[in-house]
This record gives C-alpha cells, structure tokens and sequence, in this order.
C-alpha cells in the first residue's frame, strides 16, 4: 500500500510550516530572519522552510555548545552511554514516521529508507555506546618508578557538515561518535534536505543537557563556512564533495584544527569469469550487484558507478544486467514497491541530464535508460531512467562523479588489467569484486586503492566495519571503533614514583 503523502490524510508525518534551528536545548529563529524553501524532489513543491542562518546564528551555536561542554564532556561513559541508548531506542520507536520523511524529502524509495537508512541509524547510537564502554585507557610502566598513564579526552565543540543523500544516517554517523566520546556538536544538515533531520532532533531533544547538540540550517557559504571556520571549533568533520572538501581544509588551516573529510567516488565494481559457472544462485547475486549503482537512485559516494566485466563474460552478463535494469520499478518513493525514486533536487537532476549528454557526445554507448522520465500524479518530480552506458575508462562518465543511477561499463582480460582500470580513478572509496575464486578476490582487494571493498556484497554499511576514502576520497574514518579516536585526543600523563633527583642538573 502507498504511504499517503504528507498533507493527505492518514500520512504519518506532519511536518511543520516552518522550523528553526536548535540551539542550547530551544528552537531558535534565525538571527536575520530570513528563511529557504524545503522543496519535495517527490513532486517538485514546496512543503516546509527552514532558517537561511548567518555568522550570528553559528555564534549563538558555538557559545551554547560551549557552555555545555564542561558538563558534558565530564559526564561518566557510563551515563554518556546510556543517553546515547535511548536515542537509539527513541529513533526506533518512530522509524515509520522518520522513513516517511526522509523519503518525502530526499527522493529516495521508502523501502530503502525502512530498511537500510534507520535501521542502520538507530545501530549507530548502539554501537557507539557499547564501544565507548569497552574502551580504556593504558597505563605503561616506563621503568620500575615510571608509568605512563593514557586518556582520552574530548575534542572540544566539533563543526558536522553532512550531505543530502542520506540526512538521517549521516547524522547519526556524525553525532553517535561525536557525542560519545565527550564532545558537544554544530551540525549542519545540507539545505536540500534538513527537515527530517530537525524531525530526529525533536524527537530526542529531551534526552540530552541542552546545548550539547545544536543544529544550524542554511546554505554552505552563509553558513557552513563561517562555522567551519569559527575559531572556538576544535574539530571539522566533513561530508561532500571533494571541492567542497578542499575549501574545508583550508578553513582548517585559519585555525589548526583537525578535519576529517568523506568525499565524492567513483567506485569500480569488477565481475571475474567464474561469476557464470554453473551456479545460478550466485549469478543472480552477482548481476543484482551490478544493479546496485541504482540504489538510492545513485545519489550514494560509493555507488558502483564504474562496472569491469571480464571480456570472456561480456555478451552473457550484459544480456542479464540489461534484463534486470529495466526491469526496476520507477515511481513514488513512497509506494514500497518503487526501487528507484526521485532524484534530490532539480540542481541534481539537471547535472545528470548534462551527464547523459557528455556520455552520448563523447561517444559511449546508451545501452539502456538515458532520459528523464515523468510519473504519472508527480509530474513536477525528479526521475531519471537508471542508465547503463559501455565506453573506455578514459571518458568523463568514468572519471567524474554523476551521483545519479548511472553506470559506465568497460570490459578487462585479465586480473592485473582490472586492478589498472579500477585504479585510474582520482577517487578511491568503495569497490566490488565478485568472484568464487579466493586466491583472486584477496589479491584484487588488497591491490585496489579504496578505503572499503567489498567482496561478493556491496553498500552494507555495518557500524563495526570502517568506512572512509582513500586519495580525493577523503581521509579518516567513520563507522568502527576507529572513528571514535577522530573525536579525542590523547593525553599521556607520565609519573615518576621515584624519591631521587635524575642528577642531570
Ligand atoms: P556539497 O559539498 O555541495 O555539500 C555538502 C555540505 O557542505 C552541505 O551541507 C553544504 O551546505 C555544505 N557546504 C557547501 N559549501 C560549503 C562551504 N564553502 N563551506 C562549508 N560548507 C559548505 O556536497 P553535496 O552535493 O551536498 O553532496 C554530494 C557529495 O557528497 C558527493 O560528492 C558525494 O560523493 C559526497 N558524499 C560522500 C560520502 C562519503 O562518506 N564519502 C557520503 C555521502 C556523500
């Protein structure tokens, strides 16, 4: 059954006329006043709009979340743990309403919202207060009267600045380690889409002391900027592109400050001989792993944009990614039958269409899809045909990121060629290889240049396994223990329990 709209009867998400941003535990109209719209890639209509905030509003941000950090970041892990707790509890007790938001806001299919984007938030906030509780400090004895003890402390007020493509997930990947390690957060939701986040924010902000999560809405450069480059902000971490990304290291620089940084891809997706061979079953896991560049409508940094098809395997596995291609259900991202939603914003639509232009003019064949499509009752909407085009990996649908349900294939001849082609990409997120043969996924995993690879799988995106780029990709990591170390500092404190002088003076 269709989940009614927001504004038609029976739909479980009310979303108000207007938000503010949170700042110190209230909701805070923006200083100057001034508002942006909050458009629906699902029908192409306004539905709610959120502050357009300025240097003033990331003041009053940074200032509470100051204010509460000497509270916060001496609250036991114990206690630290047991809120983030219940935020997971509180976020799974309302996932249907979230998931409907999200969708509404972001385009993307209300299947995948139910059962990757929440889920998948809501173990963030458990993973993180589990860790939390098992990490310790160390104590090293450096000689018999010498010890040297261990501590991991807070950072300070962090600056989060996330995409559009996933609102929710990412600000749980941003706050759950942020949060549990000590430190009080300023986030800022991407202008496309903050309302489900301020939805989230709502619902836990009774949980937490104020002021220890605050959240200000607005355009990159009226307001990302200034908060990145606030200089009472001890860390950045950063979603988006990886020109975005540059100016983000530089606003680092002003204030020595360190920056984690989650860039764009371009991620190859290589299909050995053997995925044919006479087993069925992990022929059709195979070719619906190709099919993955359409997940989220190809609006994820590690979608399987390039595809790397064994020449041996080309016609065969061709005829079958075709088949399964087409046969992906376009439509209202709200119908849980629809595996492919709307595109998130016209900007968005727009530069995919200029990139279905770019393959066709540079020569690549359209194998499938290749133009915008229109849904019947959503006619203003965002919806592209998953499109397959082959060419060379030298073509700029190969080296640039489209961020839209588009694949370009190439074919390899053997396994060294593969790993050359997968390799000459600026990018180095994610990867696939699919093969029953070990000795050959090893070896492609451990020679490709990508912070994750996948083997046999793609996008799971577990809390306990360690997510980030490697090259133009970005830096750090999130997800796994190791992000929790992005958010602390070490302090050694060394003793001496020896009574007698060094005698060096
Ligand atoms: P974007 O870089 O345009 O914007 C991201 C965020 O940065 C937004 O909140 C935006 O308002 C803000 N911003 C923009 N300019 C800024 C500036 N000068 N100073 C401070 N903040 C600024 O990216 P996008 O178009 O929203 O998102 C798509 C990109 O995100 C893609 O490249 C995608 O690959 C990447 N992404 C990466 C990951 C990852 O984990 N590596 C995950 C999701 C998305």
């Amino acid at each position: 059954m269709v989940y009614a709209h927001p504004g038609q009867p029976g739909c479980p998400v009310r979303f108000r006329p207007q938000y503010e941003n949170f700042v110190g535990g209230k909701w805070v109209p923006p200083v100057e006043g001034r508002y942006l719209d909050d458009v629906s890639p699902v029908d192409g209509r306004v539905f709610t709009r959120v502050p357009r905030s300025s240097l003033a509003d990331v003041e009053l941000a940074v200032t509470a979340a100051h204010d509460a950090l000497p509270v916060w970041s001496s609250t036991s892990p114990v206690e630290r743990a047991r809120l983030l707790l219940r935020i997971a509890d509180r976020l799974e007790s309302d996932m249907e309403r979230l998931a409907v938001a999200e969708s509404w806001e972001n385009g993307k299919p209300i299947r995948e919202a139910l059962s990757a984007d929440l889920p998948l938030a809501v173990d963030h906030f458990r993973y993180f207060a589990s860790v939390l509780r098992a990490q310790e400090g160390s104590l090293s004895q450096l000689d018999p009267d010498t010890v040297a003890y261990h501590f991991h402390e807070p950072i300070g007020v962090v600056a989060q600045i996330i995409p559009w493509n996933f609102p929710l997930l990412l600000a749980a990947w941003k706050l759950a380690p942020a949060l549990a390690a000590g430190n009080c957060a300023v986030l800022k939701p991407a202008e496309q889409t903050p309302a489900s986040v301020l939805l989230f924010i709502e619902l836990i902000a009774d949980l937490l002391p104020d002021g220890v999560v605050n959240v200000v809405n607005g355009l990159g450069p009226e307001t990302g900027r200034p908060l990145a480059l606030h200089p009472r902000i001890a860390k950045i971490a950063f979603t988006g592109e990886t020109g975005t990304g540059q100016e983000i290291m530089r606003y680092a620089a002003e204030n020595v400050v360190p920056v984690t940084l989650e860039l764009g891809g371009k991620s190859p997706n290589v299909f050995l001989p053997d995925v044919f061979a006479d087993d069925d079953e992990f022929a059709d896991k195979a070719v619906e792993g190709f099919v993955m560049f359409a997940l989220n409508q190809g609006e994820v940094c590690t979608c399987p944009s390039r595809a790397l098809v064994h020449e041996s395997i080309w016609d065969e596995f061709l005829d079958r990614a075709l088949e399964r291609t087409r046969s992906l259900v376009l439509g209202d991202p709200l119908d849980p039958a629809t595996m492919v939603g709307a595109q998130a914003s016209a900007e968005q639509l727009q530069k995919i269409l200029s990139y279905l232009e770019i393959g066709r003019g540079e020569g690549a064949d359209l194998l499938t899809g290749g133009e915008q499509r229109s849904v019947p009752g959503l006619e203003g909407g965002y919806y592209v045909e998953p499109t397959i085009f082959a060419g060379r990996n030298d073509m700029r649908i190969f080296q640039e990121e489209i961020f839209g349900p588009v694949v370009s294939v190439t074919s390899f001849s053997d396994v060294d060629d593969a790993v050359r082609i997968a390799n000459d990409s600026r990018y180095g997120l994610g990867a696939g290889v699919w093969t029953r043969d070990g000795t050959a996924a090893y070896r492609m995993a451990r020679a490709i240049q990508a912070g994750r690879v996948w083997v046999n799988c793609y996008h799971a995106y577990p809390a306990h396994a360690a997510f980030g780029g490697y090259k133009q990709s970005g830096f750090g990591r999130e997800t796994h223990l190791d992000t929790l170390r992005h958010y602390q500092q070490t302090k050694s404190v060394l003793v001496s329990y020896d009574r007698k002088p060094t005698g060096l003076f």
